[in-house]
């Protein structure tokens, strides 16, 4: 039986302080979904069908939490809720485990492990973080027995434990959706009102903007199990 695989590209996001006060402009006690729902991006295989799981099937997944802040479990979760809404997808615990992503290395425990490391050349390092500021990487690796049949079987997230620590509670939020939007196989958005966009911002969405729930629901149950 033949396999492909597919790398994934590097995926990071760098957390960027900007001077810039955040002012929300709320009416009439709505939420404010900020986003512009073509604003989002797909892989796609060679025979140009979107690269994502089969989200009819549950997920598995671990957590590497050996440095990570006290609630991290809690703050994954609520951010799997959140992708979990967005796609139809589900997402099972399967407990800790002590892995830390690296480049090209796809033994994961799991379907997919959530990693708190660190940049890369400290111990538990991860050479997925070698950006100034850099708070995280998400990515997958899909493979199949043919060209159609692609599909993405692993995925991971690491997060940089020291940025995470010293970013603000909105900064962190976005980073774990937008490292696991990668682990679910979107590419960054366009514009900084999606949490796709390739930096985290003060202003930066706490949640899946409308673009982002596009994308969401292209590699979600919505498109049909695989
Ligand atoms: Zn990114």
């Amino acid at each position: 039986m033949t396999s492909r695989l597919i790398s994934a590209l590097p995926r990071r996001v760098v957390v960027v302080a900007l001077g810039l006060v955040a002012t929300l402009a709320a009416a009439c006690g709505a939420p404010v979904v900020s986003g512009v729902s073509s604003d989002f991006a797909l892989n796609r295989a060679d025979d140009g069908h979107v690269v994502r799981w089969n989200p009819c099937a549950a997920i598995h997944w671990r957590l590497d939490s050996r440095i990570a802040p006290a609630g991290a479990l809690n703050q994954v979760n609520a951010a799997l809720g959140s992708l979990s809404s967005a796609t139809g997808m589900t997402f099972v615990y399967d407990g800790t485990t002590a892995y830390t992503p690296q480049v090209g290395t796809w033994n994961l425990p799991d379907s997919v492990v959530v990693s708190f490391g660190r940049h890369s050349g400290l111990p538990m390092g991860s050479n997925w973080l070698t950006g100034a500021g850099q708070i995280g990487e998400g990515g997958w690796s899909a493979s199949g027995t043919s060209q159609a049949n692609v599909k993405i079987v692993k995925g991971y997230v690491v997060i940089d434990t020291d940025v995470y620590n010293r970013s603000t509670s909105g900064q962190r939020t976005a980073a774990l959706l937008h490292e696991l939007g990668h682990a679910v196989g979107l590419n960054h958005a366009a514009l900084q009102s999606e949490v796709m966009y390739p930096s985290i911002m003060t202003t930066s969405p706490t949640y899946y903007a409308q673009g982002d729930l596009s994308g969401l629901r292209a590699v979600g149950r919505g498109a049909g199990c695989l």
